[in-house]
């Protein structure tokens, strides 16, 4: 073993002295992928030259062996996309206009080409066949193929989510149709990247010779790549019944001790049942602490330990193939603490005085019990003794009693449901060198002093209808809503209920929401016009309340330590019309509109922004009926609130649906 190019973590470590033996694969032409010049684009080409350059600075890459990128064949693509998939992806480079290939980009779900994107996408794939195979054979122990265009996003018969084609689960199949005389015939997917696999959970949904384990970021379906199919409920079909997992987090900042339970409490005894004779990892670091897009709040070290825990398995054959990772600095130390776990076959040992959060332990729970008459291992309740004894350490290192209390607070309605399990468990308590920690145990004194202030919340979309909007206060779902709402955390009904109209313009627009499924949503245009009467309902609740009711249409945890509309956001608006909420970042309800007063009380309403008109004019962001259920519900609303008859009120949102903006 080389001593010079030790990191520090290895060096309390003794193994027999002999590095294992690591593939690493780079190649520089997969940085010829890139998005237009003038877009900043996260999943840029420097996240695999970061990686490539810390591994050698390191003296990492050097103790591994160094393997070549290669083509794939179009056969071995042919094994999970579709002929159409493949020879549009092959045609992307040649005799395409950087315009047109724009043009071909816009029609799919977050995708850029540029003329090097077909030999990337290409040598992509190509490479993790290269690493799966040289382990499969037994010339390697290890691999990590260092790629990009990332895949699990990409599905049969079309790319998506800035994935081309599916590198993983295309070297699983080649694998296990193309090489059995190398005898893997079962092989573990983990996808630890903080976006649901959905390509690659598609593509062996039926096959009982693929585990597919994925841990992400799920939000009520709203998460990228939103939708359903990210749910704990999906557990395979057929002879795939039960080797479907997907863990989904409701919300963001999730970390090592939340993810190391989900490890020792479904995936390890599951893994162990399944004995996979090879372990693929999407090895996406979007969870890593900083991601600017994942929210979550990894380490690298928690990263060496989840990777150390499978190594338990299939005699150590892992390869693992970069997925997404968008804070370079993050991805790059993460990808250097797993390289440093392949090369001495363990994690560094350190202690970590993190814990899980309450919800952690809920969706464990959760998971557990669907999968349960699949994997008996997963039977039973979580034993409660050991929960109760990492809590017990938990007081004994919380530093206030008081925090009990408030962390309770935190926990959504539907989160507090099992009582006996939940009370000790809000004593937990989140030890990371981030405000993550401090953001769950902080009292959130906002919500007291914003509970004295009432607001008119003015509505124009479904929350017309009374019961529908109660959804947002009381929690709970009504007829056509594809999901529940977490409610406010004070419950207590609207101190009063009026109708007014005022003269903005009512439109539609958005593909699908979480809620009502495909169709537009409704909004607002911030900008008044005096040829426009729009009908709004209006209610009478705290600031409080309306901030929780923000939170919800923006699909953001009530967990939160700030309001996002707080009372000098009040005064402000009130001079100048209109108030972003900057921290709703991509959220489509971030602009509060000021209509004027009722009383003297203000009148609130949220709607897009400005920006967001000129994106759904100039066809950016689509323009869209709303469907029929939604639709309906705003009907329904305007005529038991008196507005309009059935008629009239069909009319009215026929022509909000129909007219140009
Ligand atoms: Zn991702």
């Amino acid at each position: 073993m080389e001593s010079n190019g030790e990191t520090e973590s290895s060096l309390s470590r003794s193994n027999g002295g002999e590095d294992r033996r690591v593939g690493l694969i780079f190649d520089e032409r997969m940085c010829n992928h890139s998005a237009p010049a003038e877009e900043d684009h996260p999943e840029c080409p420097d996240r695999i030259r970061v990686i490539w350059n810390l591994l050698n600075s390191s003296g990492l890459a050097k103790r591994c062996i160094i393997l070549k990128a290669r083509d794939v064949e179009d056969n071995h693509l042919a094994l999970v996309h579709t002929k159409k998939h493949i020879s549009l992806i092959k045609s992307i480079s040649s005799g395409n206009s950087d315009s047109k290939r724009s043009r071909i980009a816009a029609k799919f779900n977050s995708i850029y080409f540029s003329e090097g994107s077909t030999e990337a996408a290409s040598l992509a794939a190509g490479s993790v066949i290269e690493a799966a195979e040289k382990v499969a054979k037994g010339e390697l122990d290890s691999a990590f193929a260092i790629v990009r265009p990332p895949g699990h996003h990409a599905e049969e018969g079309e790319p998506m989510g800035f994935c081309l084609y599916n590198n993983v689960a295309i070297a699983t199949s080649y694998l296990l149709n193309e090489r059995r005389d190398l005898g893997i015939n079962k092989i573990l997917i983990v996808d630890w990247d903080v976006h649901h696999g959905n390509g690659t959970q598609k593509m062996f949904y039926k096959d009982p010779r693929v585990l597919f384990f994925s841990v992400h970021r799920y939000d009520s379906g709203t998460f990228y790549p939103s939708g359903h199919d990210g749910s704990y409920i999906m557990t395979g079909e057929e002879p795939g019944a039960g080797h479907n997992i997907n863990v989904p987090w409701e919300h963001g900042r999730c970390g090592d001790a939340d993810y190391l339970a989900v490890w020792d409490n479904i995936l390890i005894p599951v893994a162990r049942e399944f004995n996979p004779n090879m372990i693929i990892i999407s090895a996406g670091f979007d969870a890593a602490i900083g991601d600017p897009l994942g929210g979550c709040c990894i380490s690298p070290h928690g990263y060496s330990i989840m990777l150390d825990k499978l190594m338990e398995f299939a005699g150590g054959k892992i390869v693992m193939a970069l997925e997404g990772g968008y804070n370079l600095n993050s991805i790059a130390t993460s990808a250097r603490a797993c390289v440093d776990v392949l090369l001495l076959g363990k994690a560094p040992n350190v202690v970590s005085e993190a814990y899980p959060f309450a919800s952690t332990w809920l969706v464990i729970q959760e998971v557990r019990r669907e999968l349960s008459t699949y994997w008996p291992v997963l039977g039973g309740e979580l034993p409660e003794k050991m929960i109760r004894k990492t809590i017990q350490i938990g007081i004994l290192s919380s530093d206030s009693e008081d925090e009990t209390e408030d962390i309770a607070l935190a926990v959504p309605e539907e989160v507090r449901t099992i009582e006996d399990v939940i009370q000790p468990l809000s004593n937990l308590k989140i030890d990371l060198d981030s405000q993550v920690g401090q953001e769950a145990t902080m009292k959130p004194s906002w919500r007291s002093e914003h509970s004295k202030v009432d607001v008119w919340y003015a509505t124009y979309g479904s929350n017309m209808k009374v019961p529908r909007f109660r959804c947002y206060i009381e929690g709970g779902q009504i007829e056509g809503m594809m999901r529940p709402c977490v409610g406010s955390m004070d419950k207590s009904e609207p101190k009063g209920i009026i109708w007014k109209t005022f003269p903005h313009r009512l439109f539609f627009a958005r593909e699908r929401t979480a809620t009502w499924g495909p169709g537009g949503v409704a909004f607002l245009r911030p900008n008044s016009n005096v040829q426009e009467k729009t009908y709004l309902c209006l209610y009478k609740i705290t600031l409080e309340q309306f901030n929780d009711v923000l939170l919800q249409e923006n699909c953001l945890n009530l967990e939160t330590s700030h309001p996002l509309f707080d009372s000098a956001a009040l005064q402000t608006i009130q001079t100048e019309k209109s108030f972003s909420v900057e921290l709703v970042q991509g959220g489509w309800y971030h602009n509060v509109v000021y209509l004027g007063n009722e009383g003297d009380i203000p009148v609130l309403t949220m709607t897009c922004s400005l920006s967001n008109v000129d994106d759904f004019i100039s066809g950016k962001f689509p323009i869209n009926p709303p469907c029929k259920e939604y639709a309906n519900t705003l009907i329904t609303g305007l005529v038991e609130g008196k507005q309009l008859s059935e008629v009239e009120a069909s009319a009215y949102i026929q022509e909000a649906s129909s007219k140009p903006l």
